[in-house]
């Protein structure tokens, strides 16, 4: 049996879910089945998440400020409150059942949000260093543009086995505090929060890049990810 991935989907203007396909690809390829749930399900997370083994927080619009206690920059991009909703709704029932999280881009900001951290609704504007780097890649979707450091002695260390990769960038924020229980297992070379994990939790992993794309373009480290989460979801699965 393999484990059943929920994946959080993209929200469009008339609240259709989309998602992209290397998402579902990743998780086929590394031995998972995707499930790609729909808005307005927060009143039934606790059944799906019964008949799921591993929930992955998607990529896709900025978090509505209010969540972590700000009111919108003027570089906020496009928000969508019922995305909010059933997404922290999901992860906060997932880490109470210590079911496995995999967050990926705005995944790492809603993580990080359910758990008491705020965010850098707009880098350019709101982090100031000489040193930042372009967030905002413009090169295809599989094509690495930054470097990330990768921490000692964290769960991210030890399924890449290195101590820095290269990824892609697609995102205007970024974690600016962190939320309490969790550890940053990774920067990029402006200081940027790239990586975190979860102190107790088994296997809750969240990245600011797009290892979905990058699995699929080919790269080693981006299946590595993606194997560990599912290898994770069937750990658990078996165990519940
Ligand atoms: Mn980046």
């Amino acid at each position: 049996m393999k484990p059943i991935i929920a994946i959080t989907a993209c929200a469009e203007d008339d609240l259709s879910s989309r998602l992209n396909a290397a998402y579902s690809k990743s998780v086929l390829e590394a031995g998972g089945i995707p499930m790609i749930l729909p808005f307005g399900v927060e009143a039934d997370v606790a059944q799906i998440l019964s008949i799921s083994d591993g929930l992955l927080l998607s990529g896709g619009h900025d978090v509505h400020p209010f969540h972590f206690g700000a009111e919108p920059s003027p570089k906020l991009g496009q928000i969508y409150p019922e995305r909010d909703t059933v997404e922290l709704t999901l992860t906060n029932a997932a880490i109470a059942r210590q079911m496995p999280i995999f967050g990926i881009c705005r995944g790492i900001q809603l993580l990080n949000v359910a758990l008491g951290g705020t965010l850098y609704q707009d880098i350019d504007s709101e982090y100031h260093s000489s040193k930042l780097l372009k967030h905002t890649q413009q090169a295809a979707r599989g094509v690495a543009t930054h470097y990330v450091n990768i921490e000692q002695d964290n769960v991210l260390m030890q399924i890449v086995e290195r101590e820095q990769i290269a990824v892609n960038s697609y995102h205007h924020q970024a974690i600016n505090v962190v939320g309490e229980t969790l550890k940053v297992v990774a920067k990029s070379n402006d200081g940027i929060i790239e990586a975190v994990s979860h102190q107790s939790l088994p296997f809750c992993l969240a990245v600011q890049w797009h290892p979905e794309e990058q699995a699929l373009a080919g790269d080693e480290v981006a299946k590595k990810l993606f194997n560990a989460f599912v290898e994770a979801s069937l750990k658990y699965k078996r165990e519940a």
